[in-house]
């Protein structure tokens, strides 16, 4: 049989590494791009693939409990590379995957440089493949360059590439208080029944509004970078911080301004404010907390946002952020091969797909890698099903999640699609977790199985 032609994978970084392993092990040439260290980034400090750029922990390693322990469970199932040198190089740190950074990533670049079918090329992709690269995987990250980023961006559309986020929190519906919280949408808008209990209603009274605002404005807060001083995107999603920093009333007329809503528990009483929260996922498991973008430091925004009535016992999915990000209003552009649905050839991976973490962007440039390799090799892959955390990432970034708000996501239980015959709430987590690993696992090996070549 002869050799397939090369797949080109631009971006050595956790996903493009993980992506060029996966294709190559299943015996497609695969060509790296990788820019560094001819060209570096502000967070970037050397010439190795699969740098890790800040912390250097792959998150909980529990693979019953926690949806990033079963990610890791997923992808030593299915032989990646950036979990057996995370495993290869771990440092001693409890509960958590932590890592040697340097001995990781230059064990990641030497397997890469010796395998047989796998050619590292250090330069820049400054613009869009050109024609004659008909199977590429995009996978240069949060910080794409500049000259490709504006490529990709004039392919896509202005709306559809964004270079920061400004996430709100997300929160787990079933850690929410609904005797205190409400369904409706302001002036019951909306002409379906779904549209009118989109939102999620939290009153304040006075002293409830005011003792928040105090909170909000003696919190722990990360600073702005010099960059981030500088960004126009203030305008348009100011961090609740600096809002209220404006005056003590900015807030009630802004994000929690309670017109348009009335208290089914209490009708009679009229909020002094509202938290509303907005349906994020196709599932209606996870909530954003709408205009609560924040620089907030994690543990000061938890206590800060668990004041808010209703939401005493919640439980974030992610807390909320503004950072430097590259990322693709994926749901709308991506079909669930990961592929651009105006230039199929083009296929995505890694944080630039709008997951976030180390973890996610490699496991998404492991399903890239297996896609693209399949279809190279005339034997298409179907995607891994949404019970697993591969799979409940991807169908969340690829459609699942509200295109109209999309912000990055790190893997969490909320992406999955229900277990039946589990308790509910706090109580029945334990028992819930279990179930949705279990699984999660019987059915990733279904799919391993169904593309022996790749397994
Ligand atoms: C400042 C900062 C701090 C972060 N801290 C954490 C953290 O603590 N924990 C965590 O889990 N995640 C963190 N992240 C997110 C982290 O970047 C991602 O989790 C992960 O590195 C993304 O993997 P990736 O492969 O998508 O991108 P990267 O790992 O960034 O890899 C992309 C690669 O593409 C290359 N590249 C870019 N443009 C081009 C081009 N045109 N041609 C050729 N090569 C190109 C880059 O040099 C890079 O090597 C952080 C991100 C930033 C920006």
């Amino acid at each position: 049989m002869s050799t397939p032609a090369p797949i080109h994978i631009i971006g050595g970084g956790m996903a493009g590494s993980e992506a060029a392993w996966q294709a190559a092990q299943a015996g497609v040439p695969v060509i790296l791009h990788e820019m560094r260290p001819e060209r570096g980034t502000f967070a970037h400090q050397t010439g190795e693939l699969a740098e890790m750029v800040c912390s250097n922990s792959f998150r909980s390693d529990d693979d019953q409990q926690n949806a990033v322990g079963l990610l890791h469970w997923e992808m030593r199932a299915a032989n990646g590379l950036i979990m057996r040198m995370g495993d290869a190089h771990q440092l001693p740190a409890g509960g958590a995957l932590a890592v040697d950074r340097h001995g990781f990533s230059q064990g990641v670049t030497a397997a890469l440089e010796a395998h047989p079918l796998v050619a590292i090329d250090r330069r820049e992709v400054p613009g869009l493949p050109p024609a004659d690269w008909d199977s590429v995987i995009i996978a240069t990250g949060p910080l794409t360059s500049d000259a490709l980023a504006q490529a990709i961006r004039a392919e896509t559309g202005e709306d559809s590439l964004a270079f920061f986020d400004a996430i709100a929190p997300i929160v787990h519906i079933d850690s929410i208080d609904l005797s205190k919280a409400w369904f409706q949408s302001r002036y019951d808008k909306g002409d379906t029944e779904a549209e009118r209990t989109a939102y999620l209603n939290c009153p304040m009274d006075k002293d409830q509004y005011e003792a928040f605002i105090d909170a909000i404005l003696e919190s722990d807060q990360t600073g702005f970078k010099d960059w981030e001083a500088d960004a126009k995107y203030f305008d348009g999603c100011l961090p609740i911080e600096v809002m209220a920093a404006r005056g003590r009333e900015t807030l009630r007329h802004g994000p929690m301004k309670p017109r348009g809503l009335t208290n089914p528990h209490q009708p009679e009483v009229k909020a002094h404010a509202v938290v509303q929260l907005r349906r994020d996922n196709a599932l209606g498991t996870l909530y954003n907390i709408v205009g609560f973008q924040t620089k907030m430091k994690y543990g000061a925004q938890a206590d800060v946002l668990r004041m808010i009535p209703g939401l005493e016992d919640a439980r974030f999915a992610r807390l909320g952020g503004i950072h430097r990000n590259t990322f693709l209003n994926s749901p709308r552009l991506l079909d669930g091969q990961l592929r651009l649905r105006t230039q199929p050839r083009l296929r995505f991976a890694g944080q630039i797909t709008g997951v976030e973490g180390y973890v996610e962007s490699a496991a998404m440039g492991l399903v890239a890698g297996r896609l693209a390799a399949a279809e190279r090799l005339g034997r298409p892959l179907t995607p891994p099903p949404a019970t697993t955390a591969m799979g409940a990432l991807l169908t969340h970034i690829s459609g699942g999640a509200d295109a109209r708000t999309f912000q990055p996501m790190n893997v969490n239980f909320g992406l999955f699609p229900p277990v039946g015959d589990v308790r509910g709430g706090r109580k029945g987590r334990q028992q819930r977790y279990k179930a949705y690993t279990d699984r999660a696992k019987a059915d990733l090996h279904g799919w391993l199985q169904a593309a022996p070549a790749l397994a």
